[in-house]
């Protein structure tokens, strides 16, 4: 058990910002077949590049391949810039593109943010790339369209500029290093974070530890939701949503689902290692360096996602 745990939290010491969510284990899967060398030259470059430079959508049915750490997504949609509940941030980042599904998810759940007294909506940060894969800078999923960012500050101001959405930034809702909450912590998050935990296209939502216990702590009605609720490191200025494959979508890979129950125990264990860090295990393994993937590496439909118009 304890080796268990040191070598999670070696994995996360290993993200490049803290905050990557975690790849998805193996699980029974459809067998992806990946590009291999057969897409010639262009199998052995960076894929970040090649899908880093892709400005727009591919003229696609909409389709995710592969998984949410080593995938793409055909037929991206962008999420409109502006709604009557939303807005997306960052737009110089063009990242607000991503499966269909996802962006009526976001909708959705912003008009039921907007219920809520002091937010109008939401504020959604980081979606995908026009063509999902991986991204220059950040995240290491968020590849199939079906991750999304969205900030812990109240979107109550719907008329942002472009450059105010560059500037301003969400705010943290952590104290003591993510064990708990701070005041910015409101009961309009707590429902927020129900809403969208409710939504069966939910696989999981990652957020700080403090930030699921202090739900678990407060929710006294159904309890089934809070299973969806992950902690994880960083994520106390935006919580990451994070949808299952959809229906038909032979070729996406889920990942396991959560155990079983509230999770409640698993956070609270988080928050004690926290306040009283174990100490390092000698004989944890080293971290492997991570190579940088290829498009070989990704599915075999991530090389007509590039080529398509
Ligand atoms: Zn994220």
């Amino acid at each position: 058990m304890f080796r268990a745990l040191t070598s999670l939290t070696l994995i996360a010491a290993l993200a490049a910002c803290g905050d990557s969510p975690p790849p998805q284990r193996a699980v029974s899967q459809p067998q992806i077949e990946t590009v291999g060398m057969s897409a010639g030259v262009l199998s052995t470059k960076e894929a970040k590049q090649l899908f880093g430079a892709k400005p727009a959508g591919s003229a696609q049915p909409a389709a995710p391949y592969g998984g949410y750490a080593k995938g793409c997504l055909a037929g991206g949609v962008q999420l409109p810039e502006t709604g009557p509940t939303w807005q997306a941030m960052r737009l110089s980042r063009n990242r607000n593109w991503a499966h269909p599904i996802t962006v009526d998810y976001v909708q959705e759940l912003s008009r039921k943010a907007a219920q809520q007294p002091g937010w109008n909506g939401l504020y959604i940060g980081d979606m995908s790339q026009p063509r999902g894969g991986p991204m220059l800078t950040g995240h290491r999923s968020h590849q199939s369209g079906l991750d999304i960012d969205i900030w812990l500050r109240p979107a109550n101001d719907l008329t942002l500029t472009r450059t105010e959405r560059e500037n301003i930034s969400s705010i943290s809702l952590r104290r003591a290093s993510g064990a708990f909450t701070n005041n910015n912590w409101t009961r309009a998050h707590h429902e927020i974070l129900k809403a969208a935990a409710s939504d069966p296209r939910v696989a999981r939502i990652f957020i700080f530890p403090g930030a699921k216990v202090a739900m678990c702590n407060a929710e006294k009605g159904d309890r089934a939701w809070l299973r969806k609720i992950r902690p994880w490191w960083g994520h106390h200025y935006h919580f990451h949503v994070r949808l299952t494959c959809p229906a038909g979508a032979t070729a996406c890979s889920n990942q396991n689902p959560p155990p079983a129950g509230d999770g409640c125990a698993e956070a609270q264990g988080w928050v004690d290692r926290i306040l009283n860090p174990p100490p390092p295990d000698p004989n944890a393994p080293k971290p492997k360096p991570r190579r940088e993937l290829t498009l070989s590496d990704l599915p075999r439909q991530c090389a007509d996602v590039l080529a398509a118009r």
